[in-house]
């Protein structure tokens, strides 16, 4: 009878536990029912990438200085700089330079440490093709400016979840002049210089 009693007793414990985990799982679902999708309809629709992605990388040619900086910092030697020595002018000048984006892990390493600036990472982050080699970019693609997704009639423009208002979750119809949430970089910097 004992065994009986306490087999019952397990038995409602389970029941109860199982019943409060179901009541947890619905409590998210209901929760998700009462809100907007923030589903975003690419290609029709693309999110405006943040201001520091580290998108292609775009190059120079004139900056350029065949220093080779760019190829030493890399993680994997990737950047390909063909030079030759001008004994006329005694300085190296720059016949090709080419970024495979098959292989670079988009670090920034390269930005950062070219001397001339003549790299910088743009926002352009589309770059599936179905053949990989012609991800190796020449310095004629390299030098391409990407296509903002602000300027293309073709795209409605969204601003991404860190740039949205205060408690708001939903990027569209938002009004153009609606602040986001948190300082502004120029606040920040205003705020370093009067703190000094
Ligand atoms: S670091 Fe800059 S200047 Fe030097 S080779 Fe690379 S791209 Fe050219
Ligand atoms: S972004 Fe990084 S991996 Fe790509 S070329 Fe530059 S240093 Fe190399």
């Amino acid at each position: 009878m004992l065994k009986f009693l306490k087999q019952v007793g397990d038995y409602t414990k389970e029941a109860v536990q199982a019943a409060k985990y179901i009541g947890q799982g619905l409590s998210v679902t209901f929760d998700h029912m009462q809100r907007r999708p923030i589903t975003v309809q690419y290609p029709y629709e693309k999110l405006i990438p943040s201001e520091r992605f580290r998108g292609r990388i775009h190059f120079e040619f004139d900056k350029c200085i065949s220093c080779e900086v760019c190829v030493r910092v890399c993680p994997i030697n990737l950047p390909v700089v063909d030079w030759e020595f001008n004994k006329e002018t005694k300085k190296k000048k720059l016949n090709h330079y080419s970024i495979d984006f098959g292989v670079c892990i988009f670090c920034g390493n390269c930005v950062e440490y070219c001397p001339t600036n003549c790299l910088s990472m743009t926002e352009e982050y589309e770059l599936s093709t179905y053949d990989r080699h012609e991800l190796n970019f020449d310095n004629v693609a390299l030098g391409r400016l990407p296509y903002k997704v602000t300027d293309d009639p073709m795209v409605t423009p969204l601003r991404e979840l860190a740039y949205l208002p205060k408690g708001e979750l939903y990027p569209h119809d938002l009004p153009a002049n609606s602040r986001r949430a948190g300082k502004l970089p120029e606040e920040i910097l205003e705020e370093l210089e009067s703190s000094k």
